[in-house]
């Protein structure tokens, strides 16, 4: 046995006289993974999810197998009940966990779908400890911060390696060093690395280089405190990624090694991107990728052939990203119209098509509080197509439904997520069933004709945490319908979900026989899942959220629909494709 592996098997001694104790899952191999630990100094939002998930891109591509987690420090078991205003919009996972929206990013860089296991808060952490306290697995101990707590966080990261089988976990510690909250994670991390051995950790820092205006020079003692303080924590940085507005010069990063023990060249200058994109070709530059493969000692598990052809595909991707020669307006109705962060997948989706058909688009928010029947147009006059978004609640519903009207009577492209895609069910039954009190009864409680009504298995639940109707579902595809053209002519496509109200089921024929078409349903039950107008250029609405799995090498072919309409009622001298055939060009 070697001397780390003793270190592994003394720490976990469980027993009650000892005291040490760091659970470790049976069958794990200790040095199979490797871990790099991402943490921020200074302020938050330096993107440590950004960069996490461009590095952890980096290595993939080379072949190694990779699985990101992000520790988050608040009490929540989930992001499900945080407000997007405050904390940016909800991540929904396949298998229907709430997550923070940094879950997005790993998604879309590494085109891999995530799980539960990839993300942990304070909350379950603490929730799962004290269920064992009550089960009586601590008996005869005083359960501790350390090693209890410390420990079940470890153990994890330790789950994850196993069930992920990845050669590197990625792990990121919301929040800044020096926050209350995310102290235990950084001391977990510490005892992990200590226990894992030499060569099995990576710890990188993100910090902020100052400039301020005045002085017009780089400053770098805010990110030596900064420093200074994860040391005292007992962390030792391996490299240090230097944030700031423009490329850090010499002198500050010379400061920073002299400081911190950190090589000079394992301390990076990271400036500010006009696109995350760029970020991985901008880590490659700087050889992060090869630091981190020598110190976790696994330069021997790479596949240089994979990686010329990933990062080709790549380049292709990035070049494309930088010549876009067209460009329409998409107009997003939402409540939330001044916080980017709560419509980042849609902004994403949007992206990703927009590179695929060679646009640019630019957004127009539009808050839809004031808006009528009346002014309607006044509104809309300068957009290529309109997005209704996914929302709760009744603010602006009504000016929502007027931008529907207006997009299906003028021919102006409509997507509709969601919310957005029940608005539409209201505005159609409304205006063309010539249902008038047809409504919601989310939004109009004991309303004359709930076309869009409670799910029935929502009925019964109490509480509002985590009991949407929430994760990947397969829709049923109905064959000639543009949905089912745009998805490839399959029978069935999968999305995620998250929502409460459905189309009430026995409203269906009405809505059918006056010419709306349902062309995605849930296999098993009578749950609409897309509609669309067969008039219409491009009028399509689901109830799921496919911006969610929109990547930047597959965008999603509702996003290039959208926008493949938008750019044919913009360019009206051009011979340009429709939405259907912009969206096999892509393939
Ligand atoms: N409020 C609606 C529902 O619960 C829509 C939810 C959403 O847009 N995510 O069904």
């Amino acid at each position: 046995m070697s001397k780390e592996k003793d270190i592994l098997a003394s720490v976990s001694d469980i027993s009650t006289e000892s005291e040490f104790f760091s659970p470790v899952p049976d069958g794990y191999k200790q040095g199979k993974t490797k871990y790099v630990f991402v943490m921020g100094t200074v302020m938050s939002g330096l993107g440590k999810g950004i960069f996490s998930s461009c590095l952890a891109k980096l290595l993939q591509d080379k072949g190694l197998k990779v699985a990101p987690i992000k520790l988050e420090g608040y009490l929540n078991i989930d992001s499900g009940t945080l407000n997007p205003f405050r904390h940016g919009e909800v991540f929904v996972l396949d298998d229907g966990m709430e997550t923070d929206m940094d879950l997005g990013t790993y998604e879309r860089l590494l085109d891999q779908d995530l799980s539960r296991a990839n993300f942990a808060t304070s909350g379950q952490i603490f929730s799962s400890v004290l269920n064992k306290e009550r089960h009586g697995d601590y008996l005869g101990r005083d359960v501790q911060m350390i090693p209890h707590v410390t420990g079940e966080v470890k153990l994890k990261l330790r789950q994850l390696a196993m069930e992920s089988k990845a050669d590197v976990v990625f792990v990121e510690i919301g929040g800044t060093v020096g926050d209350l909250e995310n102290a235990y994670f950084i001391e977990a991390m510490r005892e992990l690395a200590y226990e894992e051995g030499p060569n099995s950790c990576c710890f990188v820092a993100l910090t902020y280089i100052l400039e301020p205006k005045t002085l017009g020079e780089q400053k770098s003692k805010a990110a030596q405190l900064g420093i200074k303080q994860l040391m005292q924590c007992g962390v030792q940085p391996d490299i240090i990624t230097c944030r700031a507005s423009s490329p850090v010069n010499e002198k500050a990063r010379q400061k920073i090694s002299v400081y911190s023990n950190v090589p000079f060249e394992r301390v990076i200058s990271l400036p500010d991107s006009t696109s995350i994109y760029l970020i991985p070709s901008m880590l490659r530059d700087n050889g992060v990728d090869f630091q981190v493969l020598r110190m976790l000692k696994i330069e021997d598990r790479i596949n240089l052939q994979k990686e010329r052809r990933e990062w080709g595909k790549w380049c292709d991707f990035t070049e494309k990203m930088e010549s876009l020669n067209r460009q329409v307006t998409i107009g997003i109705t939402g409540k939330y119209t001044t916080v980017r962060d709560s419509y980042a997948s849609i902004i994403n989706a949007l992206e990703h098509a927009g590179i695929a058909l060679g646009c640019k688009e630019s957004i127009k928010w539009i808050d839809t509080t004031d808006i009528t029947d009346s002014n309607v147009a006044e509104f809309l006059a300068d957009v290529d197509g309109i997005i209704v978004p996914g929302g709760f609640g009744t603010r602006g519903a009504e000016g929502k439904i007027a931008c529907i009207k207006y997009a299906r009577e003028n021919n102006l492209p409509y997507l509709g997520l969601c919310f957005g895609f029940q608005m539409a069910v209201i505005e159609f039954a409304r205006n063309v069933c010539g249902m008038k009190k047809a409504n919601s009864n989310e939004l109009k409680p004991g309303c004359a004709e709930p076309v869009i009504d409670i799910l029935p298995e929502q009925k019964k639940i109490e509480g509002l945490g985590g009991n949407m109707r929430l994760g990947g579902r397969d829709i049923e595809l109905k064959a000639q319908t543009l949905a089912w053209k745009i998805f490839g002519k399959k029978d069935s496509v999968r999305m995620r979900f998250r929502h409460r109200y459905e189309v009430d089921p026995k409203y269906i024929k009405t809505l059918e026989d006056a010419g709306l078409v349902f062309s995605g349903k849930a296999p098993e039950q009578p749950i609409m899942q897309i509609l669309e107008l067969p008039s219409h250029p491009f009028f399509m609405g689901t109830q799921a959220h496919p911006c969610l799995t929109s990547r930047p090498l597959r965008p999603q072919p509702m996003f290039v629909g959208l926008l493949a309409a938008a750019l044919q009622r913009h360019y009206t001298d051009e011979n340009l494709p429709d939405c259907e055939k912009a969206v096999q060009s892509i393939k």
